[in-house]
């Protein structure tokens, strides 16, 4: 079909830049209505008009993934305005990169509540009723640092295992419910992603890294995201990495 997610609802979560963004346009143009959710208002009201004026149904969602009582109001929210939830994209994500000895234990802080509180808050307000209507996908974006552990990017490699560790066991949880759990795992992505790291080494680093070589586009995950979520029903994709062909 040629808009495969026609009568499809979509919530993507960190809609307002770079991977959400992306995906929540990508699942619009296979015909989903899309909910998208940050907290940057000016940013989903841009790409809520763009999505609109593509034909696109979309709800906004002012989300702060931290505070499970908005994660739980979001879920509520886009079952009632748009009819239900077929697809869950938990995106929203930081990556504060520096050494652990010194580090700004805020910023940790900020990682596991964003990254892994965050998404487990998304996940429990909508597993249940995924569970009752029998289908539904939950597609959680992990990275490369949920695989890889480096030196300067301790508790980011953390939160992403999490992620890792909480999706499989979630997904054996609800085999045979017809619930597909799935993980993405980008490496590096031209993204704002690099430019809240605090650390001037870190950052320099992350920044040279991405300049050495021709990195991923947004685009080029959503197209994993929407590949996930249009399989038959029988066929759950449970982990898709990428990597840029020139990174080691
Ligand atoms: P961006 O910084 O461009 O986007 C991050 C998004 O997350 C923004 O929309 C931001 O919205 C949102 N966000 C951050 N904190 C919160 C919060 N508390 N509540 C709701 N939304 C929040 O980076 P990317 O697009 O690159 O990142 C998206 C995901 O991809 C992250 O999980 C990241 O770890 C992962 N990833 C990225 C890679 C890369 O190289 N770029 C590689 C591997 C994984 P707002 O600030 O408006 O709330």
């Amino acid at each position: 079909a040629e808009r495969p997610l026609t009568g499809k609802v979509a919530l993507v979560t960190g809609a307002s830049s770079g991977i959400g963004e992306a995906t929540a346009a990508a699942l619009t143009a296979a015909g989903a209505a899309v909910a998208i959710g940050a907290r940057r208002k000016d940013r989903l009201d841009d790409l809520s008009v763009r999505l609109r004026d593509g034909g696109g149904t979309v709800l906004q969602l002012d989300l702060d993934v931290t505070d499970e009582q908005a994660c739980a109001d979001a879920v509520r929210r886009t079952r009632e305005e748009l009819g239900g939830l077929d697809v869950l994209v938990n995106n929203a994500g930081v990556m504060l990169l520096g050494t652990i000895r010194g580090a700004d234990t805020e910023e940790w802080r900020r990682m596991v509540n964003t990254n892994v509180l965050g998404l487990m808050y998304m996940t429990h307000a909508a597993i249940e009723g995924m569970v009752e209507q029998g289908s539904g996908d939950i597609v959680n974006i992990s990275s490369v640092a949920g695989r890889t552990a480096r030196k300067g990017a301790g508790v980011y490699n953390a939160s992403k295992w999490a992620v890792n560790a909480f999706s499989e066991s979630l997904r054996q949880e609800v085999t045979g419910r017809g619930v597909r759990i799935g993980l993405v795992e980008p490496g590096a992505v031209t993204t704002e992603l690099n430019s809240h790291i605090t650390h001037p080494g870190a950052r320099a680093a992350s920044e040279a890294m991405h300049a050495s070589m021709r990195v991923l586009q947004a685009d080029d995950i959503a197209r994993a995201v929407v590949y996930l979520v249009t399989q038959p029903s029988h066929v759950a994709v449970n982990e898709v990495l990428i990597r840029p062909t020139d990174q080691e």
